[in-house]
């Protein structure tokens, strides 16, 4: 399967690769940059040079980068929509050195101004930063719906790909957490909730998961994370999640409270429930 878990980018990708390899897993995911903003370290071409050869020596999946938490591409601040902007386009950029992976962001928040001006802003900047020549596919997050978050359902998350220009650099990764959160049952009705993703984004947008339990109860809008199996979507649900034919072969990144340990213990618990 392919499984990995989020990884400290502070001592580069060969680190991230290899710690990656040592719990098991054949992915990671990673902070562009220090998930409250900043500026992102320099790239050292060497570092990637040996990441791009042991990747490839070790069949890894693609990996997935994380923009910060701070980025809100629809802020009221235009001061908070320039950070966005420079780091978006920063981070793709930056992404290049390692073509073909993916770029995933938290849609962002509204903060009072209604969902329809949060998707104009979010579809603009997308307008601004994505190029045709880009090799990375960028990724919209599925929200939980804490306060004013746009992408707390699959429709809003459409209308952002419908108004971006070059919409076939985008797709979508899927948290469990997040989505159990926002009201679509995936433990009573993965079925039924996966057909509504297809409806109306197509499975096809659908190119990683953030696998999660929950903290909190269903439709709960609180995005907490929770340890796999330990939280409200337990480890039933977990494993059906893991084994769906339109999901198996995707790749899967643990953004559980762990430390490494807890996350090498997690992925050998998810290979166990693997069915062969
Ligand atoms: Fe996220
Ligand atoms: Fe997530
Ligand atoms: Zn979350």
């Amino acid at each position: 399967m392919n499984i990995g878990s989020h990884l400290s980018a502070s001592k580069g990708y060969l680190h991230m690769a290899k710690e990656a390899v040592s719990i098991g897993a054949n992915t990671f995911q990673f902070f562009t940059r220090n998930p409250r903003g900043g500026s992102a370290k320099k790239i050292d071409e060497n570092d990637i040079q040996k990441f791009l050869e042991y990747t490839s020596e070790h069949g890894f999946a693609p990996i997935l980068a994380h923009a910060p938490y701070t980025l809100n591409a629809c802020s009221a601040d235009e001061k908070v929509r320039d950070f966005a902007f420079t780091a978006m386009s920063d981070d793709l950029l930056r992404m290049e050195y390692t073509p073909n992976q993916m770029y995933n962001f938290h849609p962002g928040s509204h903060v009072g101004q209604g969902a329809e001006k949060g998707i104009e802003l979010i579809a603009g900047l997308l307008n601004r930063v994505l190029t045709p020549q880009m090799t990375t596919t960028v990724l919209l997050e599925t929200m939980a719906g804490k306060g004013s978050e746009i992408g707390r359902s699959f429709e809003e998350l459409r209308e952002i790909i419908d108004k971006t220009e070059l919409s076939d650099k985008l797709g979508v990764c899927l948290d469990t957490c997040h989505v159990y959160d926002a009201g679509y049952d995936i433990v009573n009705d993965l079925d039924g909730v996966l057909e509504k993703f297809d409806k109306v984004l197509g499975l096809g947008r659908l190119k990683a998961i953030h696998l999660n339990d929950t903290k909190n109860p269903f439709e709960s809008h609180k995005d907490r994370h929770e340890k796999i199996g330990e939280g409200h979507l337990g480890l039933d649900a977990v494993t059906r999640i893991i084994n769906h034919p339109a999901l198996k072969d995707l790749p899967f990144f643990l953004e559980t409270p762990n430390d490494v340990d807890g996350y090498a213990r997690e992925i050998a618990l998810l290979k166990s429930l693997r069915e062969k």
